[in-house]
């Protein structure tokens, strides 16, 4: 069973989903105002591995990560460059959905983006107007937070009495202004031809109710994960709450879960410090996407990452190592028959790396247990002979850990005694120049999204691009 640690109520909770083997899963998506540094893909790559794990755990999911086209960052952004905010926004949004492909992170079930739910977030504003938590203050609209009986009890701050209803209209804010917020931003000079005209006025609207309109639409009144890193707590999710319970009268969302900051020198990495790098600045200097990848999601997602190159070359290593013993696996030449004492180590290392993954994610321990099984089954291939059935156990239990991980597999093809059989059936196809069931063979596995090439060393399977 999987426990996740619940910012809501601070601990660790079994895990369920509301309907049946479903999970309906929120994450708050990126700001498209800049290139993302590797700190928010910290962020993005715990959220793949939650995705990850869930669909190992045979779970269906339905993921949803909203993309931030229209806030205060993004106006500035286009304004300071004088092209149009879709554009500006679009450029943003499309860099992010690369470096997504390139650190491998699975796709979302929908990517919905703000400038493209304005009726629902106007129709969600109305709604709160009409059940007094919202008021109209100069054409702006403010979620009033004394209205809301529980505003402050998810991220433990309390509003300062005396700033009762004072008023904040910036997006971004931090908890000594913990007061009345923006749901809906009256046009000023300042935001150009960024403005819609509805039944609340001409203007746009704050990121906050963004999410809550976004959310609910595609996932429901309730559903169970949300997700963010740890920054997000305050007030963003603490606004989502107030307004989306507000709104429907019902718990807004099961389970929260945060993850820590990717840290430099023990501060956060920010746009704002300066003490970021981008993805694409790493790997235009030659890092590579998999080494990133592994050094993101090897701490524990609630501990703060410190992020340093040498810890990056030890990412490289480990990578390496686990695809060096793919590779001699795939390599080796089994023998018949079965090892016991092999499949119970296999066994063990699969229930090990379970435990801790369906512990709140334990990511260390679940890769020390990979390494662990790694260096006993390289002295076993030092030492003596490798059993066929235990062969195939391990490249598919290796297959089926790396559908979590995605460190291991390149584009070569790990191969089942099924795929062994249809080479060596075409090998030999071929060795007597029956050439039509060498190609009807090449033509199957085509068919399955594989390819054959006949190499040197004989032939070797591909994924197709
Ligand atoms: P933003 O694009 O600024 O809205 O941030 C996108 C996501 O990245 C949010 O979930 C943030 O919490 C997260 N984030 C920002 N900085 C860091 C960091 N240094 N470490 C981990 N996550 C971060
Ligand atoms: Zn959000």
């Amino acid at each position: 069973m999987l426990s996740l640690f619940n910012t809501l109520g601070r601990r660790k909770e079994d895990f369920n989903p509301l309907v049946d083997n479903h999970v309906r899963m929120y994450n708050c998506g990126p700001t498209v105002y800049d290139y993302a540094h590797i700190g928010n893909f910290r962020t993005f790559i715990f959220v793949d591995i939650l995705r990850r794990y869930l669909d190992y755990k045979g779970f269906k999911v339905t993921q949803v990560m909203n993309i931030t086209d229209v806030d205060d960052k993004t106006i500035r952004g286009s304004k300071n460059e004088g092209i149009s905010l879709k554009e500006y926004s679009e450029r943003y949004a499309k860099a992010f959905f690369n470096d997504l492909n390139k650190l491998r992170i699975r796709k979302a079930t929908f990517y919905p983006r703000a400038t493209e739910h304005i009726d629902e977030i106007i129709d969600l504003i109305k709604d709160l107007i009409e059940k007094g938590y919202a008021y109209e203050n100069n054409g702006s609209y403010y979620f009033s937070i004394s209205k809301f009986e529980n505003y402050g009890n998810f991220s433990g701050i309390r509003p300062d009495a005396l700033r009762r209803g004072a008023r904040i209209s910036e997006d971004t804010y931090d908890k000594e202004q913990a007061q009345d917020f923006a749901l809906w931003k009256a046009w000023e000079d300042d935001d150009g031809d960024n403005y819609w005209i509805t039944e609340l006025g001409k203007g746009r609207p704050g990121w906050h109710i963004e999410c809550s309109a976004m959310s609910m639409k595609f996932l429901g009144k309730s559903f169970d994960i949300h997700t963010g890193g740890v920054d997000l707590i305050f007030p963003h999710n603490e606004n989502e709450i107030a307004q989306s319970e507000a709104s429907t009268q019902t718990k807004f969302v099961g389970y929260w879960v945060h993850a820590e900051h990717l840290v430099v020198d023990g501060k956060k990495m920010s746009k704002s410090l300066g003490n970021f790098y981008t993805l694409r600045e790493m790997l235009k200097e030659g890092h590579d996407p998999l080494s990133i990848r592994f050094l993101l999601l090897s701490s524990h997602y609630r501990v703060q990452l410190n992020f340093t190159f040498d810890g990056l070359k030890q990412a490289n290593e480990s990578v390496n190592r686990l695809q060096d013993f793919l590779r001699r696996l795939r390599d080796c030449q089994a023998t018949d028959g079965y090892s016991d004492d092999l499949g119970n180590s296999t066994k063990t290392f699969e229930q090990a790396f379970e435990n801790a993954m369906n512990d709140d994610l334990n990511m260390p321990i679940a890769l020390s247990s990979l390494f662990d099984f790694v260096r006993e089954t390289n002295r076993w291939l030092d030492n003596k002979e490798m059993p066929s059935r235990n062969l195939t156990e391990i490249l598919t239990l290796l297959e089926r850990i790396d559908t979590v991980l995605d460190v291991m597999v390149s584009d070569e093809v790990m191969l089942t005694d099924e795929l062994r059989g249809l080479i060596s059936s075409r090998d030999e196809a071929r060795k007597n120049k029956d050439w039509k069931t060498a190609d009807r063979i090449r033509d199957q596995l085509y068919e399955r999204g594989l390819i054959l090439e006949d190499t040197a060393n004989g032939s070797k399977l591909k994924k197709r691009q």
